[in-house]
């Protein structure tokens, strides 16, 4: 019986190195490793095929069976499914790949996938998956692993939306920049993600060019904040809409005991507001503005709100305040441009240097005794005093490192210049009039400034009076 090797066609044999399983085995030709399924109209096909190295299985097409056809191979490193005219297509039922096997993409099996079974501890390297030193977090059992191992390699997800056949780049993993970039080739593709209660809970609004927690996008504007309904226990010191936590900042720039202009912690620089069309007027703007102080909704009383509160800290307006009215007449500054005076309060105090006839009704001569009146004064002798809470004499600053005061007592001045003390609400107050200590009223004072009048009164009447004893 000669080999089969010696025979000119091959076919089925049984193979003799496994006698106890026997097998059956197709063999071809040493000279023309091919087996090929193909129509019999074709048996004349030149196929034009040079002997390869590795035996290979052909199935080829009836339109074209010289050039339209697919084969399988082996060539000692991997088992090759190829097609010599378009694709290889699985027509039927579901492409499975069992765990743990990885779908190698690229000659270099530069991308792969693969569904790993077993927990992968943080930082581990897997073959074929994950190379060098890996830097990735732990992973569960039954993770789904992309991996791109080509260096600086991108992975890359396309669409085609239903505005046309071309594709739109959605979602870049870019391994130069080391970055994951969404929409990178800039087109009107928005990125939102949705909470449980949100559906735009974070938008990304392409079109507007706007960032958005809570609303869908505004041309309008660069960033919205629509918290929505929120519930929870009452926090002072959290913002319910916009909260900051505390963290630290530190200089690492300014040398030892070297001095920098200052930091800010939250900073917003002036804008610029400019009109399209000329000549254009803004009566008001601000580079902030607060509508008002919170409102108090169903079930719920405010014993006092604020619109802005600074609870601690000193608040420094290096341009001045404008009370209530655009009026440069109620600018508070270091130099102010107003021409006149408006009415500020301090508590129940007014601040006004207005003397204007038109601000005071019921104007009477006064015919008493301005001589008389100060006679009458509180002895100042006995006041003498230090300000409770005005620091130490002995220290550079504070009230009271002037020493003691010169003044007067309100509750002792009271019955002498009622116009010139200011007890508030307090004024028929037993503890008040007794200088104890009192929850319900305000402290009292002297406006000594209305004390100047009848001073300068006196003055004219003592004038009078030595006019007089000079003429006797
Ligand atoms: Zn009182």
């Amino acid at each position: 019986m000669p080999s089969p090797n010696e025979r000119e066609y091959g076919g089925f044999f049984r193979a003799r190195g496994d006698e106890d399983v026997p097998q059956t085995v197709i063999l071809v030709p040493i000279t023309a490793r091919f087996m090929r399924v193909l129509s019999a109209a074709d048996f004349a096909v030149d196929f034009n095929a040079a002997n390869p190295t590795d035996p290979q299985f052909f199935i080829h097409s009836e339109t074209t069976p010289a050039t339209n056809y697919g084969y399988l191979s082996h060539d000692a490193t991997e088992f090759i499914i190829n097609s010599n005219a378009g694709g290889t297509r699985i027509a039927g039922g579901p492409l499975g790949v069992a765990d743990d096997v990885s779908i190698e993409l690229g000659t270099d099996d530069d991308s792969v996938l693969r569904h790993r079974t077993a927990t992968l501890a943080a930082n581990t390297a897997l073959t074929d998956v994950l190379i060098g030193t890996p830097v990735s977090a732990a992973t569960p059992a039954n993770s789904l692993l992309i991996s791109n191992v080509t260096a600086d390699g991108d992975i890359a997800f396309f669409v085609v939306s239903a505005a046309g056949a071309n594709s739109e780049e959605y979602i870049r993993l870019d391994a130069s920049a080391r970055a994951l970039i969404i929409n990178e080739a800039s087109v009107d593709l928005d990125f939102r993600i949705e909470s449980n209660g949100l559906v735009n809970a974070f938008v990304i609004d392409a079109g507007n060019d706007s960032v958005n927690f809570g609303s869908a996008g505004d041309v309008a504007v660069f960033m919205t904040v629509t918290p929505g309904a929120r519930s929870s226990a009452p926090n002072l010191g959290v913002g319910h809409a916009v909260d900051i936590n505390t963290s630290t900042f530190t200089d690492s720039n300014t040398a030892a005991s070297g001095t920098a202009t200052g930091s800010n912690y939250v900073a917003i620089a002036a804008p610029t507001i400019a009109a399209t069309n000329t000549s254009v007027t803004h009566t008001d703007t601000a580079t902030v503005y607060i509508n008002a102080a919170p409102i108090a909704g169903t079930n719920m009383t405010f014993t006092t709100s604020y619109a802005l509160w600074a609870d601690a800290g000193i608040t420094r307006l290096d341009g001045g305040i404008r009370i209530n009215t655009t009026s440069a007449n109620a600018h508070i500054s270091e130099a102010t441009s107003g021409t006149g005076t408006v009415t500020h309060y301090i508590g129940n105090q007014t601040i006004n240097t207005t003397s204007d006839k038109r601000v005071k009704n019921n104007i009477t001569p006064w015919n008493g005794s301005a001589l008389d009146w100060v006679s009458k004064a509180p002895v100042l002798k006995e006041f003498n005093y230090n300000l409770v809470g005005g620091g130490s004499q002995t220290e550079g600053y504070g009230p009271n490192a002037r020493g003691k005061y010169l003044g007067f007592i309100a509750q002792e001045s009271i019955d002498w210049a009622p116009w010139a003390i200011n007890a508030g609400a307090g004024k028929s107050c037993v503890k008040c009039i007794n200088g104890e200590p009192c929850d319900e009223h305000a402290l009292w004072h002297v406006e000594y400034q209305h004390l100047v009048p009848p001073l300068v009164q006196a003055v004219k009447e003592l004038r009078a009076e030595v006019d007089y004893l000079r003429s006797r």
